[in-house]
């Protein structure tokens, strides 16, 4: 596995030998879109080194509300916060919106190795602070902006993270993303569509011009895209 290129920025980023040491015990496998890959207040099985594909965070309230609160490729491995600290669950589920593919090897295990190996640890940690950077800006997004700029914002990270100007996204996923109602998302997915910035078909969604929906979407954009560039400096 060590002959093949990685495509993962934090495993690009471990020393060697002891790159291909841990290379040598993780799977290699494909995971489909819609797939979760932990659940809210659960311990996750496996620790995820993504190499192509997205996957969001979402939180979900008890009237069965749900709002997106990070977005992760192949910058780092998820989970990562959870490899902190004592407590291995959080708020937060994650579903893969964009099929994976991705290295995995259990999560105790990884958790395990990065107490013991401080490159390793080192790292993590800074994926954990810029993600929770990253999670500041868009909790503020959340509240404050409206959502035909965060779908904008939404599709321009989500092309920045996967190299792919189309996504297929259903309704439902795209509500959920966007902690707002269906009819919400329509309408802001028909101005965008009507301002021929994207099309959208049964689901597929595409960047037709990347320049004015960066002007369409919220200065979020911009801000989280300074964070996932250059992402361990
Ligand atoms: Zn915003």
């Amino acid at each position: 596995m060590g002959q093949h290129r990685i495509e993962n920025l934090l495993l690009e980023k471990l020393p060697q030998p002891y790159r291909d040491s841990l290379l040598s015990r993780m799977e290699e496998v494909a995971v489909p879109t819609g797939t979760v890959l932990y659940e809210a207040e659960e311990a996750p099985r496996y620790a995820w080194f993504i190499t192509s594909g997205l996957v969001s965070k979402i939180v979900s309230m008890s009237d069965g509300r749900s709002a997106e609160v990070g977005m992760c490729g192949n910058e780092g491995v998820v989970p990562a916060w959870h490899l902190l600290g004592g407590r291995s669950q959080g708020p937060a589920r994650c579903v893969v919106q964009v099929e994976l593919k991705a290295l995995r090897m259990p999560f105790p295990e990884l958790k395990t190795e990065m107490e013991v190996v401080p490159a390793l640890r080192q790292l993590i940690q800074r994926c954990v602070h810029r993600r929770s950077m990253i999670l500041s800006q868009i909790a503020a997004c959340n509240r404050l902006h409206g959502a035909e700029e965060r779908l904008a914002r939404w599709l321009l990270t989500a092309q920045d993270l996967t190299g792919n100007n189309s996504v297929m996204l259903s309704q439902g996923f795209l509500a959920d993303m966007l902690g707002s109602r269906r009819t919400t998302v329509t309408l802001a997915a028909g101005a965008l569509r009507r301002r021929k910035l994207i099309s959208y078909r049964r689901g597929q969604i595409q960047i037709l011009d990347h320049r004015r929906l960066e002007d369409a979407a919220c200065e979020c954009y911009g801000t989280v895209s300074q964070l996932f560039e250059n992402f361990y400096a």
